[in-house]
C-alpha cells in the first residue's frame, strides 16, 4: 500500500516556514558569537548556560541512533512524549474537521492532546483480554480518520498489543498509526522500530521516562520517515529540549549497563511481585504484565487504596476505568518497597475490612 504523507498534512502545516533561529542560520565553528543577544559573560552558576541548545540535538540523537540502530534523521526529540503526541495531532489534524482512534483503556493524554486541538475522538475499546478489536477499528475508520494510537505494551493495562493485529491496521489504514513504545525495554516483545523502512506512516514513540530513570529531563522520542521527523521539526518550538536536558541525556546513554541491570531486576521483582500478589485473597487477578507495573482486579480498590496511602504507599487507582473495575495498577519498585507493599497488604488482609 502507497500512502502519501504529504497529502494527510494540515494545509496550513505544509505551507509553513518555521522560525529560524541563530542557531540554525550559522552553524559553522567561530570564537565570537553576537547573532543570538545570549549574555556574553556567562551564567551564574557552576556551568555555562547562557548559550542556546542545538534546536535538533544532533548530539543526542547521534548516540540513540547507535543506541536504537536507527538513522538520526528518522529521529525526532520532544519534551517528554507529550510534546510528541501533541505535535503529531498539530501536524496532521485539522481542528473541527478531522478525528483521531483510541482503544481505552489506554493512556490518558490520546484524549487529552485530541480536547486541547479541538479534534473529535472514536473510542474503540480493547477486547476484555486487553487486544484490539480490528473489526470495531475498520468500522470506526472514516475518511476524516488522521491518527490510530496504540499503546504496546499498553498503560494501565500493561500488556503488548499482539504484532500481527498491529501490522493489519499498518497494512490496510491509511492514516498514521501511532505506536507508543514507553514501557517497550520491560517487554519480551519486539518494538516496531525495525519497522520503519516497511512503513512510511508508522510512528513510534518512547521515552527516557521509564527505564532510562530521567523522567525530570524530560525527553520524549518519535522514529519515523524523514517526511514525519521533518515535519515534526518544523512545528516544534525551536529549543524544545533545553540544553541540561541534552547534555544529561547524552550522559545517561553512556551508562548502558547500569540501564539493563534494572530492568533486568525490575520485569525479575514484577514476576515476584505478581506471584506474591496472586496469592492474596484480596486480589480477584493478576494481569499478566510487559511493562514495569502490574494490573491487579482486588475485592475492594478504594478501600485497599486509601488503606495504602495511610501507610505511606501510593498506588494508582483505575477501577473507574472501563474494563478496569476494581483494578489498581502498582509500579514495580525496589525489593525493599514491593516487600512493604506486600507486607501492607498482608496486614490489610488479616484485619478484614
Ligand atoms: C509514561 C508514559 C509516557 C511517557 O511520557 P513522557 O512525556 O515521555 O514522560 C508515554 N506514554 C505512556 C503510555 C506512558 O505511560
Amino acid at each position: 500500500m502507497t500512502i502519501d504523507i504529504e497529502q494527510l498534512l494540515r494545509e496550513n502545516i505544509k505551507k509553513l516556514v518555521p522560525y529560524s533561529s541563530a542557531r540554525d542560520e550559522f552553524k559553522g565553528e567561530a570564537s565570537i558569537f553576537l547573532d543570538a543577544n545570549e549574555n556574553a559573560f556567562g551564567s551564574p552558576l557552576p556551568s555555562a548556560y547562557n548559550r542556546y541548545p542545538d534546536p535538533l540535538q544532533w548530539k543526542l540523537k547521534e548516540r540513540i541512533a547507535e543506541i536504537k540502530g536507527v538513522p538520526a534523521e528518522h529521529i525526532f526529540i520532544g519534551n517528554g512524549s507529550d510534546e510528541v503526541i501533541d505535535i503529531v495531532y498539530r501536524a496532521f489534524c485539522n481542528p473541527g474537521v478531522d478525528n483521531v482512534i483510541i482503544c481505552p483503556p489506554t493512556y490518558g493524554m490520546y484524549e487529552v492532546s485530541a480536547n486541547i486541538n479541538d479534534i473529535a475522538l472514536r473510542r474503540v475499546p480493547l477486547t476484555p483480554d486487553f487486544q484490539l478489536n480490528l473489526e470495531a477499528l475498520e468500522e470506526a475508520v472514516d475518511g476524516h480518520t488522521k491518527l490510530i494510537f496504540l499503546c504496546s505494551p499498553n498503560n494501565p493495562t500493561g500488556n503488548a498489543l499482539r504484532r500481527g493485529d498491529i501490522e493489519v491496521l499498518l497494512n490496510n489504514f491509511k492514516g498514521i498509526v501511532v505506536i507508543d513504545e514507553a514501557y517497550i525495554n520491560y517487554s519480551r516483545h519486539k518494538s516496531f522500530i525495525q519497522e520503519l523502512t516497511e512503513y512510511p506512516n508508522l510512528v513510534v514513540m518512547q521515552t527516557l521516562s521509564k527505564a532510562w530513570g530521567l523522567a525530570a529531563l524530560r525527553v520524549g522520542m518519535a522514529f519515523s520517515s524523514t517526511v514525519i521527523v521533518d515535519v515534526m521539526n518544523k512545528i516544534k518550538p525551536p529549543y524544545n529540549v533545553n540544553q541540561a536536558s541534552q547534555e544529561l541525556a547524552l550522559q545517561a546513554l553512556g551508562n548502558v549497563d547500569q540501564v539493563n541491570a534494572w530492568i533486568r531486576e525490575t520485569v525479575r521483582e514484577r514476576e515476584t511481585l505478581a506471584a506474591a500478589l496472586t496469592a492474596l485473597p484480596l486480589v480477584l487477578h493478576v494481569y499478566p504484565s510487559d511493562a514495569n507495573f502490574i494490573l491487579v482486579k482486588t475485592t475492594d480498590p478504594r478501600g485497599i487504596y486509601q488503606y495504602l496511602v495511610d501507610k505511606g504507599i501510593i498506588v494508582r487507582d483505575r477501577s473507574r476505568i472501563e474494563l478496569c473495575e476494581g483494578c489498581l495498577r502498582i509500579t514495580i519498585g525496589t525489593p525493599e518497597e514491593n516487600r512493604e507493599l506486600l507486607e501492607a497488604l498482608g496486614v490489610y488482609a488479616a484485619v478484614a475490612h
